[in-house]
């Protein structure tokens, strides 16, 4: 009964749009404004410098040289690597190389879980192998692993009116995607929920609206009140015929093993750089991606095209000689998907300068078709970022829509910065989010220059234009 069609997985997909891009921060649904903007004189003040910015982020594919660069050099950057902090490396040298401001590497202490050996194996009605992936922070099995029979399910409220079956059971959660961060829970919260009612393992459906047998991981947290059993992803196909299974009858067994460790925290860096302002430099618009990545596939979408397109977007100020008013710096966060330090450690290095921070940009949904920013702040700074947006209608990329953000500038929009997450076409962002699939060659250099050209004029007119945007979170982020 909950099993769904892949034409209606689809159909999810293409409505998944607002969804929250990353990791557990669901993001409110952006609601369309009544009317469009219409250019009004901050606009025309700023055509010919936007329309520049505009011309010089089309006119080749220098954002996707340096993306392709950064993740085949680099590969996957997972929190506590050496591929995380080589990739820093590489990034800060490039950033003086541009001649950019203050470049520096921002200290800060991340988690690191490491993934080890695992599998996932169907032993009985028959052998069948389920490709898997370990869910971040999750415990391992014993060496010999666990070997039991599972209980599917397909919702919490399934496992709760099923809770006598699951004692001794690996619990597989088999929900359909309807939205990120509805679907989310079930990788969050999937394993003390079974746990408390006695499983000894438990295995999601990945959290996809569209898969080709692709395992998806994620973080995953504990509940301290209840025992640790190891937690992982396997296929939407895998989960779905072990649920046809049983309710053909059959009792399927699985033997899962994982030898997943957490080590002591490891020294990582925010990446950090700057065009100084030329009038109000301590006055500071803030954009970004997170450097970080999950330990699968490239994490090319997954953070390091909005890091990149962040980075462009300051390099073309530069290049064209486009000194704000105000400073604009680009950060690349590190350990947004399994920790959220970055962001948080940012917040807490520039507290003192909290209010400093006329607005800060995050690039974390894919650098997919951009169509504009969601935007949390007061109504007075909605009304003066739609202005700016109108500079990007001929790249269809103007509509700037109520709520909006991201991960890691959650911490200091908390604090009152107002906040803009950059929305792209996000319909096909969760194929391929945390897995093996996130690779360059899924996108599209052009998408991505019209990323950077997003960014570079929202960013340099915000921190250009004469008036000051207001500071406060506004009615958007009172959730
Ligand atoms: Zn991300």
């Amino acid at each position: 009964m909950m099993r769904a069609s892949f034409s209606r997985v689809l159909v999810a997909a293409a409505a998944v749009a607002a969804a929250a891009p990353c990791a557990a921060a669901a993001q409110q649904t952006p609601a369309a404004p009544a009317r469009p903007a219409q250019p009004g004189p901050l606009a025309a003040a700023y055509r010919q410098r936007a329309d520049n910015l505009i011309d010089r982020a089309l006119a080749d594919s220098a954002a996707f040289r340096r993306l392709t660069v950064l993740v085949d050099r680099f590969g996957s950057r997972f929190s506590g690597t050496q591929n995380l902090e080589s990739a820093i490396d590489w990034v800060l040298a490039e950033m003086r190389k541009d001649g950019l401001d203050n470049v520096r590497g921002e200290p800060v202490m991340v988690p690191r879980w490491v993934r080890g050996q695992e599998s996932a194996e169907m032993v009985a009605p028959r052998r069948q192998n389920l490709p898997m992936l370990g869910l971040g922070g999750s415990i391992a099995t014993p060496p010999a692993g666990i070997t039991a029979e599972v209980l599917v399910v397909g919702s919490f409220d399934e496992l709760t009116r099923r809770a006598a079956e699951a004692r001794g059971r690996i619990v597989v959660y088999d929900a359909p995607f309807t939205t990120y961060g509805e679907t989310v829970r079930y990788r969050t919260n999937g394993a003390f929920e079974a746990a408390r009612v006695g499983a000894v393992a438990s295995l999601i459906r990945s959290v996809t609206p569209f898969s080709m047998r692709t395992p998806h991981t994620g973080s995953m947290r504990y509940d301290s009140a209840v025992a640790r059993i190891p937690h992982a992803a396997i296929t939407v196909e895998d989960a779905m015929m072990l649920h046809r299974l049983q309710e053909q009858g059959v009792r399927p067994r699985v033997t899962l093993r994982m030898s997943a460790q957490t080590l002591p925290d490891a020294p990582s860096r925010n990446v950090v750089a700057e065009i100084r302002g030329r009038e109000r430099p301590d006055e500071v618009v803030v954009l970004g991606g997170h450097i970080d990545s999950w330990d699968v596939g490239q994490g090319a979408m997954d953070d390091a095209g909005g890091v990149v397109a962040a980075w462009e977007a300051v390099r073309l100020m530069k290049e064209l000689g486009l000194r704000p008013r105000r400073t604009v710096r680009v950060v690349g966060w590190t350990n947004e998907e399994n920790g959220l330090r970055g962001g948080n450690g940012y917040r807490d290095a520039h507290r003192a300068q909290v209010t400093d921070h006329v607005l800060a940009i995050e690039s974390d949904g894919g650098v997919f078709k951009p169509l504009g920013f969601g935007f949390a702040g007061t109504d007075s700074a909605f009304a003066m970022a739609r202005q700016v947006g109108t500079l990007l209608d001929r790249i269809g990329a103007g509509n700037i829509t109520r709520g909006g953000g991201g991960a890691d500038i959650g911490p200091i929009m908390a604090l009152g910065v107002p906040g803009m997450g950059l929305n792209v076409d996000e319909s096909r962002y969760f194929w391929y989010h945390h897995t093996e699939a996130d690779n360059i060659s899924m996108i599209n250099p052009r998408e991505l220059a019209e990323c950077v050209a997003t960014l570079a004029v929202m960013a340099y007119v915000i921190a250009d234009m004469p008036e000051r945007l207001p500071f406060g979170a506004g009615p958007a982020t009172a959730n």
